[in-house]
């Protein structure tokens, strides 16, 4: 749908009539992409990272953080039980942690396309050669946020970073043929609407297949500690805003999103979202993993939160993806 920058702005503001948005934004998921939901899921593999983002729990100057990386055998392990509870789709995330050469995350990467389920890869800032040997080894899809288009506000958050060269990396890996994720937060300091606005228009300019968008939460251990946070609903708005902008990508109910409401996934479901990302990461790795504060389910296994979201989805007359739910049918490797 088109969407002028003027009426974008209206979406976001208008708190009154969010329902129309919603109810507007979940036919529209109907109607392109329909009923099914497709579950992805989250391997968080280390949470060692080289970067400092003042929003981030992970981030490098976070001391207090017990620090941890999974061996490959444990890498490969936990994605093939993944793949027998029928996921369709492993998402691997971490902090940029370089002990991952391109070397070391291939020989992962092509046992696990042995399970016969889709690569999503979220491990930030890499090299054009280390995008391709991903991709090469298997690897479908990449995930990585832009977080915000407002440069300014981007350079403050995450101090030694480069907006230009994170955008360069979106457009290298779209180049190399994988279907491409990004995203913003939204709530974050001195973030205006405008400016989401511009994001929302920034991602569709850049024909993303997936958007993930998430509400800001503050870190206790981080410089933000003190900051406000983004508000579920304005979160909502804006991934409603971008299933009409975009109506035929997949965008996930977040996270964050429940982290900040019990039933965080389920409203994002009713208004625009059609995938999910249940958490397959095992025992203390799941508390170790905190970008922010109120992660859901850090106490609950795979198995678990696959029979939970799988019982959520139904009960509001949803049915679970059978296949790889990519944008536009098959995969890039089919
Ligand atoms: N290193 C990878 C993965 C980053 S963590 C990369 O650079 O892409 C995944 C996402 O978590 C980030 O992109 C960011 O949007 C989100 N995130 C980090 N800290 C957060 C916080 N405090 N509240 C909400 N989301 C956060």
């Amino acid at each position: 749908m088109n969407l002028s920058r003027a009426e974008i702005i209206d979406l976001l503001q208008d708190e009154t009539h969010q329902e129309q948005l919603f109810a507007k934004a979940d036919a529209v998921r109907k109607e392109y992409v329909g009923d099914e939901v497709h579950l992805r899921g989250l391997m968080e593999f280390s949470n060692i990272c080289r970067n400092n983002c003042m929003y981030c729990g992970i981030r490098r100057d976070n001391k207090l953080l017990g620090r941890y990386r999974m061996s490959a055998e444990e890498m490969v392990t936990t994605a093939h039980k993944a793949a027998d509870m029928g996921f369709k789709t492993i998402v691997m995330q971490s902090g940029e942690d370089m002990h991952f050469t391109a070397d070391v995350m291939c020989a992962i990467i092509e046992q696990i396309k042995k399970f016969d389920v889709a690569i999503t890869l979220s491990i930030g800032e890499r090299s054009y050669a280390d995008y391709k040997a991903f991709y090469d080894a298997g690897a479908d899809r990449y995930l990585m946020r832009i977080e915000t288009t407002d440069k300014d506000l981007y350079h403050r958050l995450d101090p030694g970073m480069s907006w230009q060269h994170r955008y360069e990396c979106l457009l290298m890996i779209k180049e190399i043929g994988y279907e491409l994720g990004s995203g913003i937060m939204v709530g974050l300091p001195e973030q205006s609407i405008e400016s989401i606005a511009d994001d929302l228009l920034f991602l569709r300019d850049l024909g993303i297949d997936m958007a993930g968008i998430g509400p800001f939460i503050p870190h206790a251990q981080t410089p933000l500690k003190d900051a406000t946070g983004g508000s579920l609903e304005l979160a909502l708005r804006t991934m409603a805003a971008m299933r009409l902008l975009m109506p035929d990508i997949n965008i996930p109910a977040t996270t964050a999103m429940e982290s900040l409401h019990p039933q965080g996934r389920i409203k994002a479901l009713r208004a625009g979202a059609n995938v999910v990302m249940p958490n397959i990461t095992e025992g203390e790795y799941r508390k170790l993993y905190e970008l922010y504060p109120g992660k859901i389910c850090v106490d609950d296994t795979p198995l678990h939160c696959r029979t939970c979201i799988g019982a959520k989805i139904m009960s509001i007359g949803r049915t679970i993806g059978q296949g790889y739910g990519g944008h536009n049918g098959k995969l890039p490797h089919q």
